[in-house]
């Protein structure tokens, strides 16, 4: 439930309401704490890349570390790095609303996070070698959370997570497996906004990933 809506039925008296825990609400095993602990230490200590001299702060992630659903971005912009959260600018407003439209809420059955986790200055591409450097983080949360669905936001994260250099209109519509979990690949919120026509691509993308999940 989400948090408006249990902020609506206290309001109206009927809150607490109890229910059924679900697996995003399952408690973390001593390993998988040890090993976010672990992360939470080194992502902000990490020097592997120059991109650590211009960071403002590092941006591990955000949400349900028991998630079914794994959202992958590109890497933090200017919101993000002063912030250190993923996706809290205009194109995070977007996912927000997308992930709504499909029943799905930030923290609620979500983890999001990007391939970088430092912003590269002025918002430019990533490069080979900042990828290279901090791709394990991203690979040792994927084994944490274990999700059962990861969409791919955009051709850096496709590419990264496919290891692979097709462009994202020969990645998108089909269900591809990384590591044997199912992974969708679909337009970077930021394009949509500016390409507002491609939204209803992102769209059938978004309920490709959920007839996916809901078929497992
Ligand atoms: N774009 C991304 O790819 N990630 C963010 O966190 C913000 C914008």
């Amino acid at each position: 439930m989400s948090a408006r809506r249990l902020a609506i039925l206290k309001e109206m008296g009927l809150a607490p309401v109890w229910r059924l825990r679900g697996r995003s609400s399952a408690a973390e095993s001593p390993s998988q704490v040890s090993g976010w602990n672990a992360l939470e230490v080194e992502v902000p200590a990490c020097t592997a890349c120059a991109l650590h001299k211009t960071r403002t702060r590092t941006v591990l992630g955000v949400g349900d570390r028991n998630a079914d659903w794994l959202l992958v971005g590109e890497a933090p912009g200017a919101e993000e790095d002063r912030l250190g959260e993923p996706f809290v600018g205009q194109a995070g407003r977007l996912l927000d609303n997308m992930l709504a439209a499909i029943g799905l809420a930030r923290g609620e059955n979500v983890y999001i996070a990007n391939v970088l986790k430092c912003r590269p200055p002025g918002n430019r591409n990533p490069e080979p070698e900042e990828v290279a450097r901090c791709t394990p983080f991203l690979e040792r949360q994927i084994a944490l959370i274990q999700p059962k669905i990861i969409v791919a936001m955009g051709r850096f994260a496709a590419q990264t997570l496919l290891d692979s250099d097709a462009t994202i209109a020969s990645m998108r519509g089909r269900v591809h497996r990384r590591a044997g979990v199912p992974l969708v690949v679909t337009y970077h919120p930021a394009y949509l906004l500016r390409n507002l026509p491609d939204k209803a691509k992102a769209w059938s993308d978004l309920l490709l990933a959920r007839r996916t999940l809901d078929g497992l």
